[in-house]
């Protein structure tokens, strides 16, 4: 793992040929190197320009343990610094409320959002045993409460029939009236996705919290999502008040640096990890994974 990084920095540190403590000057020539890296993985600069600032109060003046050069002392406080801003711990899903428990999901269309409410009742389901509810707020794309039904159906988890015409807000006053009525545990709101960050979808998302008012607001967001990322988390946290976010198509090549972005700008935990199209494919985010692929 960080070969890439390991590499460029075990140059440096060859061309310095220094030993004992990291100087100041050490830090600063490796770190243009791990600033170059986190750029390429699409971090957003404010993040970047914080991550580097840590990292340098942590290295100067650090021991360079014995057996390893000072390149590999340099990387793994890069790394251990990374995985402590991912988050260490990891954070599952808060279910400690009364049932019917809402969780709301939000975010751009296509980043994964409909696939991801069916991963997450799926797992509720297996692992936790619990009644889920799923239920489709989608009504502008005409095939998303469609997509949800046949994703209920092909997992065995109930979704709220359609009832044509119904408007959002009005969905997610009757699917948790539905929950409460029908004994469901927890009750999953898909929110209708959207290109760009939009004030009639946002104001719509807003009037639906309200009504709902979510145990967990989570914000879905594509791995390959680039400077966007800060933008996107920035709207939704603002306005809407996430709870945590989940990062799709880590199956992919992705380098995963809007992870670092979003807890940045928002400093809420990423708890979950989409590992592909199937609904089983969903895992507790694992900060050590992203951390390497930042690094490359
Ligand atoms: P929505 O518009 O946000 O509801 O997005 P969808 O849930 O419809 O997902 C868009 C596409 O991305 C679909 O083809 C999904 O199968 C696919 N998708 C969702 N999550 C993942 C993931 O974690 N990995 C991969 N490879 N594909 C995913």
């Amino acid at each position: 793992m960080f070969d890439g990084l390991t590499g460029r920095l075990g140059d440096i540190f060859d061309r310095l040929r220094k030993r004992g403590a990291l100087s100041e000057d050490d830090v600063n020539a490796a770190l243009r190197e791990v600033r170059i890296a986190l750029l390429e993985a699409d971090v957003a600069l404010p993040a970047v320009k914080s991550f580097i600032q840590g990292v340098k109060e942590k290295a100067i003046g650090t021991e360079v343990l014995r057996g390893i050069n000072p390149g590999q002392m340099v990387v793994k406080i890069v790394h251990d610094h990374l995985v402590e801003l991912l988050g260490a711990q990891v954070e599952d899903l808060d279910l400690n409320a009364a049932p019917p428990i809402p969780i709301l999901m939000l975010g751009l269309q296509g980043s994964g959002k409909t696939t991801t409410s069916a991963k997450i009742a799926v797992r509720l389901k297996k692992r936790d045993k619990k009644k889920v509810l799923l239920a489709s707020l989608d009504t502008r794309r005409p095939a998303a409460q469609e997509q949800l039904r046949i994703l209920g159906e092909q997992t065995g988890v109930a979704s709220l029939p359609v009832i044509p015409g119904q408007q959002p807000v009005e969905i997610a006053r009757r699917a948790m009236e539905v929950g409460r009525l029908e004994g469901y545990d927890v009750v999953i709101l898909d929110t209708a996705g959207r290109l760009a960050i939009d004030e009639e979808l946002m104001a719509e998302v807003v009037a639906i919290r309200d009504v709902a008012r979510p145990v967990e607001s989570l914000l879905v967001v594509d791995a390959m999502t680039g400077q966007d990322a800060v933008t996107v988390a920035t709207n939704f946290n603002e306005r809407v008040g996430i709870t945590g976010i989940v990062m799709t198509r880590i199956d992919g090549d992705a380098r995963g640096g809007a992870a670092l972005s979003m807890r940045h700008v928002t400093g809420k935990p990423i708890k979950l990890m989409g590992m592909g199209e199937k609904t089983d494919a969903l895992e507790p985010f694992h900060p050590d994974r992203i951390a390497g692929r930042i690094l490359g």
